[in-house]
């Protein structure tokens, strides 16, 4: 074996490389070699296979460090060495990746002598030696060992694996020093080695993570331990504001190495996000496969996107008034090869945290301009929207992206609309407004996603140039067993209207949803009550037969419902107001009645006579005025020139205006232009006075 151990320290500033070579080689024990980038240490690796431990800046010249890191510890030859890497801040990250990319521990800039020598020794000393010299705790390796004996000597007593971290504990260097990072640590081994003793065994495993193998003969002992642990690191904990974390593997199969319980503990500490309250969490076998599935998506998401294994589907997005497909939202899925159909949310939150999401946000949209471009020369084509991930807030080249996809198509940019998740405003909030300006002002139209998820307030909205708003579907979850979240969606619709931002409700499946929304004035409705995702082929028939057979024209005029029991007199009223409106004809009160039950919706002005058989115009009003569905409708009368009690009497009973007979066209046109514009005007002066008392935040 050889005598000295050499360590390979690879920065750019000279006078770095000589003062951690001096400090870690103090009694000049080691042989240390210098390199000042990583390509001039790779060479150093290739033609040297004696190196023990190596020290590498994360920012070096030509490759980074994390790429230096990667290189090492994924060629056979190299992947055995321990790489320590200095961080200049534990803020951004960094040390995060560098520890998952395989580095064994860190330093922070600057080195203050004692804490580097501290760290360094300790990194030393478990590379080299049995323990770790820094809070004489066993190093991996050596725990493993005394594990399996300990293990093997005892067989008849249930053990329990707890692998704790402090999560923070790099923020904490940063905020706080390095100093304050090594008396936690120190203060942690004390009660490692002070509540365990001889009962079981414990270590430090990497960094801040330290792991106890403890008998369990009472049961429950792992929960007594974290609580005992916890207790006495309350102080340093409310000073330093960390947390502790711990994963659990109760130790059902003794046969596995050691190194292995500890993983299984470790993976546990996954599961603490997502649970409220609780420090700690168990392993399980649902948990292991579903870390595999993960494993595995990850290892195949690059050729899927080769093989085109990625499609997209359609959701069509209907007029609530109309209740025709006006739009529609691309939803991405994946047909792989041997797991079947993916969903979104099983691949796009892993495809977010190691960056894919990118390439196949782009493949996504790139697909949505092909299936535009071809339903434009159709003259089928709706606007579709598409997801933005929240990775890109961090991407300045989005919107050119997207501009040229537009471009390479031939799509108008009102084609193409992007929505983007509230929650990603939740996380930055200035990156958010950001993006969302500059897509804005490139001409984008924008929706913001999964509105009222987040803790985003409606003020916000004020500063936020959006077009639409997906009010989130956990509201139509709660809408028949919750009146609150009714009033909410009630004021998010009615303070976007008044900032003129139209409004998508998400997740409609009933016909009450409908109703309901439809009654509140919502625009717009996404949900499997209308149509699930659809494919490509079924969603392009759909509008194909769409642009066939409504009559674009009139969906989008107001309605007038004339009721009169003489048709000509229908007629001429129609000839009088002309083809700007959509009409609506009834012959008496009861048959108003029925249309207005068809289609209220629709239908902005009624304009009565008084005298008709059945019902009158009289009962009419009274019924319409009774009725709070109907009773926001402006209704007005038509009388004979000579009675002016009836006159009288149909405004007390609550009509807007009275038209007497004969009339001058022109003068009829106009009333109903100022009853249309008037009832419009006070119904925005209510919806003011409502806000100020029932703005949600
Ligand atoms: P999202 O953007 O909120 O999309 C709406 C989700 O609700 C879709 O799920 C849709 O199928 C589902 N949905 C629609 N109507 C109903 C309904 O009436 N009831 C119920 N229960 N669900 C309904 P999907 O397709 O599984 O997508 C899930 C999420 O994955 C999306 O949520 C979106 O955040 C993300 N995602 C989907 N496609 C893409 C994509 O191309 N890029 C990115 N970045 N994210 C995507
Ligand atoms: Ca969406
Ligand atoms: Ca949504």
């Amino acid at each position: 074996m050889r005598e000295r151990k050499t360590i390979l320290i690879v920065a750019s500033s000279e006078e770095d490389r000589e003062k951690i070579g001096k400090i870690l080689n103090k009694d000049r024990e080691y042989e240390v070699l210098e390199a000042s980038d990583g390509r001039k240490a790779q060479d150093i690796l290739d033609t040297r296979n004696d190196i023990d431990l190596i020290f590498v800046d994360i920012i070096l010249p030509e490759t980074d460090g994390f790429q230096f890191l990667e290189r090492v510890k994924k060629n056979g030859g190299t992947a055995h060495i321990p790489v320590v890497v200095n961080a200049l801040s534990a803020m951004n990250g960094q040390i995060e990746k560098a520890l998952s990319l395989g580095a064994e521990d860190f330093i922070l800039k600057p080195y203050y002598d004692k804490a580097l020598r501290n760290r360094a020794g300790s990194v030393i000393n478990r590379a080299f030696h049995d323990r770790d010299s820094f809070t004489g705790l066993y190093t991996a390796l050596t725990f493993y060992g005394r594990t399996k004996d300990m293990l093997l000597k005892n067989s008849d007593i249930p053990y329990v694996m707890m692998y704790f971290n402090i999560k923070g504990f790099t923020v904490v260097n940063d905020f706080y020093g390095n100093e304050k990072g090594d008396i936690i640590l120190l203060e942690f081994s004390a009660i490692l080695r002070e509540g365990i003793g001889v009962k079981g065994t414990y270590g430090r495993i990497i960094a801040d993570n330290f792991v106890c193998c403890i008998p369990n003969v009472r049961g429950n002992e792992e929960v007594r331990f974290f609580r005992y642990v916890e207790e006495r690191m309350e102080t340093l904990r409310k000073e330093c504001h960390f947390n502790l974390e711990c994963g659990i593997y109760k130790i059902d199969d003794t046969e596995l190495p050691v190194s292995v319980m500890c993983d299984r503990a470790k993976f546990s500490l996954m599961d603490i996000e997502k649970k409220r309250g609780e420090r700690y969490a168990y392993y399980n076998v649902e948990m292991a496969e579903r870390y595999r599935n993960e494993q595995r998506i990850i290892a195949d998401m690059e050729q899927a996107l080769e093989e085109r294994q990625f499609y997209v589907m359609l959701q069509p997005i209907y007029d609530a008034r109309t209740e025709r497909p006006i739009s529609a939202e691309a939803l991405v899925r994946w047909k792989h090869p041997e797991m079947g159909v993916i969903k979104p949310s099983v691949f796009v939150p892993l495809f977010e945290k190691n960056g894919f999401i990118r390439q196949l946000d782009l493949y996504t949209w790139e697909e949505v301009c092909k299936l535009l471009a071809r339903m434009q020369r159709n003259g089928s084509a709706v606007p579709i929207s598409v997801n933005v991930s929240r990775v890109d807030l961090y991407n300045p080249g989005i919107g050119n992206a997207i501009e040229a996809l537009l471009q390479k198509y031939q799509i108008p940019k009102n084609l193409l609309r992007l929505e983007i998740t509230e929650s990603a405003y939740t996380e930055k909030p200035r990156e958010f407004i950001t993006l969302v300006s500059n897509l804005q002002e490139r001409g984008f139209e924008l929706l913001m996603d999964d509105f009222g998820s987040g803790y985003s307030s409606l003020n916000m909205l004020k500063e936020m140039p959006i077009d639409t708003l997906k009010i989130d579907m956990q509201f139509m979850e709660e809408l028949s067993s919750s009146q609150r979240a009714g009033n909410i969606l009630i004021s998010i619709v009615r303070m976007a209207r008044l900032l003129q931002i139209s409004t998508v409700a998400e997740g409609i499946e009933t016909r009450e949803q409908l109703e309901f929304l439809q009654n509140v004035g919502c625009d717009k409705i996404q949900g499997y009550y209308f149509a699930k995702p659809l494919m490509i082929e079924e969603y392009e028939k759909l509008m194909a037969q769409e642009a066939l057979h409504t009559d674009k024209e009139n969906v989008y005029k107001k309605g007038i419902l004339l009721v009169d029991d003489v048709r000509m007199l229908r007629c001429s009223l129609r000839d009088a107001l002309g083809s700007s409106y959509r009409y609506f004809e009834a012959g008496n009160g009861r048959e108003a009645l029925e249309i207005l039950n068809e289609s209220v919706r629709n239908i902005s002005i009624i304009i009565t006579d008084i005298f008709m058989p059945e019902m009158d115009g009289f009962e009419l009003i009274q019924k319409l005025q009774g009725n709070s569905v109907f009773s926001h409708i402006p209704i007005i009368v038509i009388t004979a020139s000579e009675e002016r009690e009836n006159e009288i009497k149909a405004l007390e009973y609550g009509a807007v205006d009275v038209i007497t007979k004969p009339y001058d066209p022109v003068i009829v046109s106009q009333r109903v232009k100022n009853v249309m514009k008037m009832s419009e005007t006070e119904w925005l002066q209510m919806e003011m006075k409502l806000m100020n008392g029932s703005v949600i935040s």
